[in-house]
């Protein structure tokens, strides 16, 4: 097996990082231990709006790992596996059994297609309605000593007028900070937008008060398509993985167990001789319902009234959390 990376070395990559539970028992089964590498353990979820706090333990144990580090991990697990994998190299264009890069055209007449939120020309997705026009952002911060504590054990949801972010530890004492804004209300530069968001949430103000950036500006990226689950058509030998397959809001990071889920799915599939629509089919059985569902519960979230409405419920009844958390899971091992 042939695995093409473009990149030639570790690279951070714009996630919330947040490591849900079928993603750490699925990538136990790989050989790939969360904790080892240095996750940081996540046990409990606090939903965030105008400063008022919802809490509630998770129905699964779950961890924060930085991309850089996890990516790593499974190329290097791959690789010992016996994959060849060959690091800087960009597919430029493909096609049912063909794979063209920079340099050489190679023959794939299996290929499992999982470039992620970028598509390949020739074999793009075909996205039902127009992907939303948000804008994701990145940054990995050092939080002051009384903060990381607070942070330590939790994912933290922050609801705002125009989107929301994530907020965790991963490894090292390192907190990461997700955001995802509408282009209509990202009309200003990165610093503005914060200072703007801190002014409205006494919590997130509190949470970056004294904190360092790690990097001078964020990861950020453009239009992805939130909602899409790849009804086809199907080309022979062309397998979709990940967010090729489906794309679920990130609120919920379940995008990694999806991918990995879809991975298990189409080797399986592979393995036993079954064709690209038979796998399709399976990932729209299991991957389809929570992404509806946290695409339905993502534009409720878009009024204020019913942010308002869900934390307050939430407050009362936290358990109702932790519904919400299993029902946008892809399976539960
Ligand atoms: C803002 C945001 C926050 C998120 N937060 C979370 C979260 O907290 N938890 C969670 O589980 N999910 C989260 N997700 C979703 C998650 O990041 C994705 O669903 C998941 O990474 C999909 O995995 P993948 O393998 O399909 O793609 P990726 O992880 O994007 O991997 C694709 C790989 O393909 C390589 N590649 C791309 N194009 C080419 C090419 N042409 N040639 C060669 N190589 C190529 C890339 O370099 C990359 O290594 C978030 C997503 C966003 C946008």
């Amino acid at each position: 097996m042939t695995l093409l990376e473009r990149e030639t070395g570790p690279a951070h990559k714009i996630c919330g990082e947040f490591i849900s539970g079928e993603a750490v028992a699925d990538l136990a089964t790989l050989g790939v231990d969360v904790g080892s590498l240095g996750g940081a353990p996540i046990g409990a979820m606090r939903l965030v709006h105008r400063g008022r706090v919802a809490e509630s333990r998770l129905p699964f144990q779950a961890a924060g790992l930085s991309r850089f580090r996890l990516d790593e991990a499974l190329l290097a697990r791959a690789v010992a596996l016996g994959a060849d994998v060959r690091r800087g190299v960009r597919v430029r264009n493909a096609a049912p059994g063909m794979v063209q890069t920079d340099h050489a055209s190679l023959s794939a007449p299996i290929l499992l297609l999982a470039t992620g939120k970028h598509d390949v020309r020739g074999l793009a997705r075909i996205p039902g309605r127009a992907p939303e026009e948000l804008i994701g952002f990145k940054l990995h911060l050092r939080l002051t000593r009384a903060q990381r504590a607070a942070l330590t054990g939790f994912v933290e949801v922050i609801l705002f007028d125009g989107g929301y972010a994530g907020l965790q530890m991963v490894e090292g004492d390192t907190a990461n900070l997700c955001l995802l804004v509408d282009r209509g209300r990202y009309d200003v530069d990165w610093p503005t937008l914060l200072a703007a968001l801190q002014r409205e949430d006494s919590h997130l103000a509190r949470r970056l008060d004294g904190a360092c950036a790690a990097w001078v500006r964020p990861l950020t990226i453009f239009r992805v398509p939130y909602g899409f689950v790849h009804q086809g058509p199907d080309q022979p030998g062309v397998y979709r993985l990940g967010d090729q397959a489906a794309v679920i809001p990130s609120f919920c990071g379940d995008g990694m167990a999806i991918a990995l889920h879809s991975a298990r799915l189409a080797a399986t599939a592979v393995l036993q001789g079954d064709d690209p629509a038979t796998y399709h089919r399976a990932m729209r059985r299991d991957a389809g319902p929570p992404v509806r569902l946290a695409q339905r519960a993502y534009r409720l979230t878009r009024s204020p009234a019913i942010r308002t409405l869900v934390v307050s419920a939430t407050r009362r009844w936290p358990g109702l959390l932790r519904v919400a958390a299993l029902r946008t899971r892809v399976s539960m091992p």
